[in-house]
């Protein structure tokens, strides 16, 4: 690895560079999935290389390569010096960047069993005891999944930052499909579209409780067949807190990315209504809901130890006591807007260049058991678990759908409804949140498909919450 960086520095430097870094990444992935009581696929998949990415003539350039001889480093560095130099003759000003703090060190993950240890067998048959356990009448498709990763990256740059860092992810989902040949029914656990994911070990496979909830989620979906359909009209709703998560994503985490703001993204992600002109002076949502980007959240895959600029991880505030006050940004983005830099700077892997994303974005929990949430609606629902999502380009209007939901009377949990569906504008339903589920309820969702940047480039991100109460939000079809 030193070699490799060195190397690359050393070819930056000699062109004439005013800044460089280089990562090199070597990952190894494993992907297990089962359908209807067999194996349906097995993925093993490992890749190496190195990106280099520097500053030339006021401009940025990127390029990489998994070829690892000394040829093509410096091969690699050069080109990454042209592209910086061809990109300089249609600049519009000089890349600045914001100073941070310079680091050296060696981070490994805290985990305690290391999944590829874990023979492929053992983690067949806990998805075939899950895959067993959904297998009621009237559901037609079982599919259950695991994923795992784990990469060594090494980051270095030309201001002496020397980063060695391990990761490590695990993952595990089940869902169960019912149809009664009318309607089609989907209840995933312990979230929908492949589960939760965390930077942990195979014990966090025990932790998911698989076997524990697959008939439980299997009846429900055979239950929602015959369920009634979710009300509609204006009334209050308690999200659970797999759905709130994305909720966070979807209209906190991606319009407060500062690439997004300054118009960067606009041909593809968006833009943001977040405009710079609000910082610190939008009210957001209500005074009890804040919103942090936390990297340095425990087993969280949005987080890490340090960001593919090298910043160490930190734990900002996007929304304080319901106020927005605060951007994901890079050095390059928080030099302009005169802003400190908070480390959101992530590639995808060696052969992308970083840009800003989410790290974990989490709402912080409030006081509220469960029950006093319930207890303080008269004519509402509480919905759970993601099944459908959109959002405008400024992330103001947006409909979300849930695989269930249940009515709540008086005060009281009733019957079960199906297709719930809520739609709302981002500041006027984060300023009807009323109440917020303490940190009993709290957990950090992983979210490992966010997708942003030309080429695309997916991003694990993951977001913190607990129950979350909304008044007066609009469920249903609009009429
Ligand atoms: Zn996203």
């Amino acid at each position: 690895m030193q070699r490799i960086i060195e190397e690359a520095l050393m070819v930056a430097k000699k062109f004439g560079v005013s800044y460089a870094d280089v990562r090199v990444i070597d990952r190894t992935e494993e992907e297990i999935s089962t359908k209807n009581g067999s194996v349906d696929g097995i993925k093993s998949s490992s890749s190496k290389g190195f990106g280099i990415r520097v500053i030339a003539d006021g401009a940025w350039g990127f390029s990489s390569s998994f070829v690892l001889t000394d040829e093509e480093i410096s091969r690699v560095a050069e080109e990454a010096v042209d592209i910086a130099k061809a990109s300089a003759k249609t600049k519009i000003e000089d890349v600045t960047l914001s100073k941070i703090e310079i680091y050296q060190d060696r981070v490994e993950e805290q985990v305690k069993i290391d999944p590829f240890s874990v023979p492929i067998t053992k983690k067949i048959s806990i998805l075939l005891d899950a895959d067993k356990l959904m297998n009621l009448q009237g559901i037609i498709l079982r599919r259950g999944g695991m994923y795992f990763s784990k990469e060594w990256k090494t980051f270095a740059s030309s201001e002496g930052a020397y980063l060695e860092l391990e990761r490590v992810i695990s993952n595990a989902g089940i869902s169960a499909i019912a149809t009664d040949g009318k309607d089609v029914q989907t209840r995933s656990y312990p979230s929908s579209f492949g589960g939760d994911y965390q930077r942990k070990g195979f014990e966090f496979i025990e932790e998911v409780k698989l076997l524990e909830n697959a008939w439980r989620i299997a009846n429900e979906a055979i239950q929602l067949l015959s369920a009634k359909p979710c009300p509609s009209g204006k009334m209050d709703i308690i999200l659970e807190s797999s759905q709130l998560a994305l909720q966070i994503h979807e209209s906190c985490g991606h319009p407060t990315e500062l690439d997004r703001v300054l118009g960067e993204e606009a041909s593809f992600a968006g833009t943001s209504f977040l405009t710079p002109d609000k910082l610190g002076k939008f009210k957001y949502g209500s005074d009890i809901v804040n919103i942090v980007a936390d990297a340095t959240a425990p087993f969280a895959i949005g987080g890490f130890a340090y960001d593919d600029e090298g910043i160490k991880a930190k734990k900002i505030y996007l929304v304080k006591n319901g106020e927005f006050v605060g951007y994901l940004n890079s050095r390059e983005t928080s030099k302009k807007l005169r802003l400190e830099p908070m480390g959101a700077m992530r590639a995808e892997s060696w052969n992308r260049a970083p840009i800003i994303r989410m790290t974990s974005i989490n709402l912080e929990p409030g006081d509220k058991a469960f029950e006093e949430l319930v207890s303080g609606i008269d004519n509402g629902v509480l919905m759970a678990t993601n099944k459908s999502w959109s959002i405008d380009q400024k992330r103001l209007n947006f409909q979300f759908g849930t695989e269930i939901g249940w009515e709540i009377r008086n005060g009281k949990l009733q019957d079960m409804v199906k297709n719930p569906t809520y739609s709302g504008i981002t500041y006027e339903f984060w300023r009807n949140c009323d109440g917020i589920g303490n940190k009993d309820y709290y957990h950090i969702w992983g979210l490992p498909n966010c997708g942003k940047g030309e080429p695309m480039q997916v991003m694990q991100v993951s977001h913190g919450a607990s129950y979350g109460r909304f008044r007066n939000v609009q469920v249903g079809v609009l009429r």
